[in-house]
């Protein structure tokens, strides 16, 4: 923790150089720049007294007026850059909220900038009074917010060592359980943070232990699209949007609001899907049980945390993989694809016969080493399965090619478990079509409308996978990869699939998946003949096929090159 303190007290420093010598260049008089100061901020986690080993902290730095944006992406990055201790410098400026980021003495931290409408900056300022914000550019109001979000969180729960105890619980039993992530469409630091600072205000003297079994039981019975508010929704002094259903339509979409609570205030689970959705209710009744059981003395804390099932829990996923030529696009590419992955999820929830599109929180990185214009290019395709694989590296090879004449591509992929309806009851349909062509050739022309994007270094390829070949990588090591379908059944639990008395032949006969490859994709040849891998619990004879209940997966071996 110490060396944090230090981190931050040099980047403090860095940050008053950097305004004294942008005063000068302003031409202000010495005295007025040696007062124009400017200070560093810390928010997110680490502010909240909860951020784990290795986990990013969030700084800002405030300027006063002459200081632009524009210095901070040169100036104070040059001043970085020149630095032995900074490392993995890089700078994001055409983000919603856009940052430097980097490692200080190996510690992550992500720095964004505002400009306040003052002359100086002094080191006693605080962020708190909503007229700072006066005439002040909505980048810089949506960088200070951030700040201004997380003070008000401890301002508004009645104990603070109970708030972070219960948070730091709800967020390792999110993590284990794979539903803590923003941008794929689940809840991100700050939403749940606000969930469990909800609770400490309704249980003001409930030690962490009663928090976190309340917090499992309200959120299950949560009525939403009710949203989670710390404070009324305050109006302020700006031209700005204030999360208001009534006024805004789109406000009105948002399935599972949780708003901050500092002005302006704005909804922080926007991309929460209808998929999504089901999946954190489905965690919240599982952990709710967990935590009455445990109440009763029927159960223990330690299997709330047991690791989620989401690469056995499927018979199908939908496999997303990008891939570059250099560590550095690939960072790009790989994060913008990322970032779209959730407008994917919301059209696969418009397809017939698809009763959920779960995304995995992350992506898997990989470095191939190949030693072929050939293999390069299957490789970019996904088709790697069998061949030697290293970790992903942080060293940029970014060259065509190594001293051995190979080709280096990075990949990142993407899964997207996929649960089919259940049949009707008494339906007859023999066949039922799964036609995922329309979604997923407007995601990849989506992600190919990106300005970087560019086809001579870059590729994403969507196929559909079972369960029985999933790579090896999404694997920890000592776990079992699934040999045999699982029965899953929509809102329900998997069932577990180790013993054979649980999957009675006949049934998983009647409940064979065919993949069908649609032939009118853009398929090469080569390709066609890896994706036909078969199960070995799947040799059925094509007669037995035909009278079982198909599911056929049309237009999801789609792929651009
Ligand atoms: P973690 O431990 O995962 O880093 P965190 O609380 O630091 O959790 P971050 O995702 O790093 O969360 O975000 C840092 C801060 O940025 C948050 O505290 C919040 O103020 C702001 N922020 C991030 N995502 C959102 C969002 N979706 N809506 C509103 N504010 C956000
Ligand atoms: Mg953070």
């Amino acid at each position: 923790m110490k060396v944090v303190v230090v981190v931050l007290g040099k980047l403090d420093k860095l940050v008053k150089e950097f305004v004294y010598r942008t005063s000068k260049k302003r031409q202000l008089p010495d005295a007025d720049a040696r007062e124009a100061g400017g200070k560093i901020f810390t928010f997110g986690s680490y502010r909240l007294g909860v951020h784990g080993a290795g986990a990013d902290i969030d700084t800002l730095c405030v300027v006063p007026r002459h200081v632009a944006r524009e210095d901070f992406f040169s100036d104070m990055h040059d001043s970085l850059n020149s630095l032995n201790e900074v490392t993995e410098l890089t700078s994001v400026t055409d983000a919603y909220v856009p940052v430097i980021k980097m490692k200080f003495q190996d510690i992550p931290i992500d720095l964004v900038f505002a400009k306040l409408n003052v002359p100086k900056v002094p080191d006693d300022l605080e962020l708190r009074e909503n007229l700072l914000l006066k005439n002040l550019d909505e980048t810089c109001i949506r960088s200070l917010n951030g700040s201004r979000v997380t003070d008000e969180i401890l301002r508004l729960v009645p104990s603070i060592p109970a708030f972070r105890t219960s948070l730091r619980c709800i967020k390792l039993w999110a993590h284990r359980r794979a539903i803590y992530s923003n941008v794929m469409g689940f809840f991100g630091g700050v939403a749940w943070a606000m969930l469990v600072a909800r609770i400490c205000q309704l249980y003001p003297n409930a030690i962490a232990g009663a928090i976190v079994s309340r917090f499992f039981r309200i959120m299950y019975q949560w009525n939403w699209p009710q949203p989670v508010l710390l404070k009324p929704i305050e109006d302020g002094p700006l031209q700005v949007r204030v999360w208001n259903p009534k006024i805004y339509h789109g406000d009105r979409y948002h399935l599972m609001p949780i708003i901050t609570p500092a002005y302006p205030s704005m909804c922080a689970t926007h991309n929460v899907t209808q998929s999504t959705k089901k999946i954190i209710e489905e965690e919240f009744k599982r952990a709710a049980e967990i935590a009455d059981k445990v109440m009763i003395g029927t159960g223990k804390w330690s299997d709330l945390f047991s690791k989620h099932d989401f690469f056995s829990r499927y018979r199908h996923y939908l496999q997303i993989i990008t891939s570059s030529d250099s560590a550095t696009r690939q960072l790009k590419w790989s994060g913008m694809v990322e970032s779209r992955i959730r407008h994917l999820i919301s059209k696969l929830e418009g397809v017939d016969n698809l009763y959920l599109a779960h995304p995995f929180v992350k992506g898997f990185d990989k470095v191939h080493h190949c030693a072929t214009e050939q293999e390069a290019n299957d490789v970019s395709h996904g088709i790697y399965n069998l061949k030697p694989i290293s970790e992903k590296s942080g060293t940029d090879s970014s060259k065509s090619g190594n001293e051995n004449g190979s080709n280096t591509i990075y990949t990142t992929t993407f899964y997207i478990g996929l649960l089919v309806e259940p049949r009707a009851v008494g339906s007859t349909t023999a066949h039922r079509q799964l036609n995922l062509s329309w979604p997923i050739s407007e995601f990849t022309k989506l992600v190919k409308s990106w300005d970087k994007f560019d086809e001579r270094y870059m590729n994403i390829t969507v196929k559909n996978v079972k369960c029985t070949q999933l790579p090896q990588e999404v694997f920890e090591e000592g776990e079992q990869r699934p040999t045999k379908l699982k029965r899953t059944k929509p809102g329900g639990k998997a069932k577990s699939n180790t013993t054979t008395t649980e999957q009675p032949i006949k049934k998983r006969k009647t409940d064979k998946v065919t993949d069908k490859v649609d032939t009118a994709t853009d398929q090469p040849n080569k390709k066609r003949k890896t994706d036909k891998v078969i199960d070995k619990d799947d040799m059925t004879t094509t007669e037995q096929k035909r009278k079982s209940d198909k599911v056929e997966i049309n237009g999801s071996n789609l792929e651009s090159n």
